[in-house]
């Protein structure tokens, strides 16, 4: 039994002003009345879970608004109070997102399938009208999986399944790294409970064979790092158990992992990640093919790092990762780490980078407009936006993310629609391909046009794969 109180809550709220902690707290006195009586399966009063979220979002030093709906989350779905209500007695904003993660009632649909699909909709459509409410949907998801053992069995499989099919692709989406690990981990544990314990044995034992070296090394990179007036910080980051189990899935021996065990050198300013990066080089050798420089490009979720892979002591590979404190924020929040960021901006900046600098938001925009169809709409996110995805590059070296086996046609028109329009081939790694060539990750890809090409055939809607070029094909071939 957790035993959470309100002035956990309170205790955290360093950022926030006075009056923000007395909408706070009504907040809480609000859901506590209303949700009064009502029990959850484990046998605590109800408001125990809107207090853990709300607990979950103050972590992430989310603004005063979001953690009202945090604690009010709950309210409309299951007791008598209306959206209305609670607008005028907070505001519009904290109204939205809660009617944001209400499920939407069974009355308005013949059967509980249909009920069901449209709320899976809600839920991955909910970022295109505010960030937040993805993120209260992800904290609220996040203390359910947390206490999942009071569940019958039937429902923790349900959960867990749902769980690794839309929540853990939209933590990625906004690079929420730590929310994503953990439901994954949690997942595994109620669907495949022997191979999740069996391979969280095994992370444990390694880590414990080599703790003893990797503290060593740490040691010596944090005195050689501090000799040149570069403060930093160096953790052990260990995989978790569900990435690990993904990778043995894939037919990799455990031995075979090298970013098993990690050592994470947190510094002040970009200059000390490249400056850190030479002085880890000089003093052990690096795995040259295993460098990557996330910093200059960043995963399309705005991940950033340095990760090498060098030759460490013991005749053992370890994968080290430097970065910012900012990009460590950023790589285990995602999104959601512009309020500690930002502060008072935060809001306006998420909701403004998402739609300028998240690939998958303008891609989901699009898939929500060409769907009617509830069930064809989760189909068509799950194909282009959650399975497996490709990166691709531009001339330019920008770093284009699409579904896996997208085709240059879909490559061009996510660039822009005039050059899919004039397209007449492209060249990918320096090679000629015709327009329906397959494209592989990290391939380099470069458009050919011809102001003069008939335009986009027909035939190209079948062979793409994104919704994005279907529809601009369509539209050309209609005028
Ligand atoms: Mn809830």
């Amino acid at each position: 039994m957790s035993n959470v109180t309100i002035d956990d809550l309170m205790n955290m709220l360093n950022h926030d002003t006075e009056e923000e902690k007395r909408k706070i707290l009504k907040a809480y006195e609000l859901a506590s009345k209303l949700h009064h009586g009502q029990m959850r399966e484990s046998g605590e009063p109800y408001i125990v879970h809107p207090l853990s979220v709300a607990i979950i979002l103050a972590s992430m030093h989310a603004d005063a608004d979001t953690i009202c709906a945090g604690l009010l989350h709950d309210t409309i779905e299951d007791t008598n109070i209306t959206k209305e209500d609670i607008a005028e007695s907070f505001n519009k904003d904290v109204a939205n997102l809660v009617d944001g993660v209400t499920k939407l009632a069974k009355m308005n649909f013949s059967s509980k399938e249909e009920q069901n699909l449209a709320n899976t909709r809600k839920i991955i459509t909910g970022i295109t009208n505010d960030v937040r409410i993805i993120v209260i949907k992800l904290a609220d998801r996040l203390h359910n999986m947390r206490t999942l053992e009071h569940k019958k069995p039937v429902k923790q499989k349900e959960n867990a399944l749902e769980t690794l099919e839309i929540f853990v692709p939209l933590a990625y989406s906004i690079g929420a790294y730590g929310i994503k690990g953990e439901l994954e981990d949690l997942s595994l544990r109620y669907l495949k409970p022997d191979i999740y314990k069996k391979t969280g044995d095994k992370i444990q034992k390694i880590t414990e064979l080599n703790r003893a070296w990797l503290e060593d090394m740490r040691a010596n990179l944090l005195q050689i790092l501090a000799s040149h007036n570069i403060p930093s910080e160096i953790k052990l980051r260990i995989k978790n158990v569900y990435s690990i189990y993904k990778k043995m899935e894939q037919g990799h021996k455990l031995n075979e992992i090298h970013d098993l065990l990690a050592l994470k050198i947190i510094v002040e300013n970009l200059l000390q990640c490249y400056e850190t990066l030479g002085f880890v080089h000089k003093e052990y050798h690096p795995l040259n093919s295993k460098f990557k420089d996330y910093i200059c490009s960043p995963k399309t979720n705005k991940y950033q790092s340095l990760h090498t892979t060098i030759f460490g002591p013991n005749d053992t590979l370890v994968q080290t990762q430097i970065r910012t404190t900012e990009m460590d924020k950023i790589a285990t929040y995602g999104l959601p780490a512009y309020w500690d960021i930002y502060g008072a901006d935060a809001r306006e900046k998420m909701q403004e980078e998402l739609k300028s600098k998240y690939q998958f938001f303008t891609s989901l925009v699009e898939i929500n407009q060409a769907f009617g169809d509830n069930k064809e709409f989760i189909d068509q996110v799950k194909r282009e936006l959650f399975a497996n995805r490709i990166y691709v590059y531009t001339t330019k070296g920008e770093i284009i993310e699409l579904p896996y086996n997208a085709t240059v046609i879909d490559f061009a028109y996510k660039i822009h629609t005039d050059i899919g329009n004039t397209m007449i081939g492209a060249q990918v790694n320096d090679e000629f391909v015709d327009v329906s060539h397959i494209l592989k990750n990290k391939d380099r890809v470069k458009v050919l046009t011809d102001p003069l090409s008939f335009g986009p055939r027909s035939e190209w809607e079948s062979l793409a794969k994104t919704t994005h070029a279907r529809r601009r094909i369509r539209e050309f071939n209609k005028k």
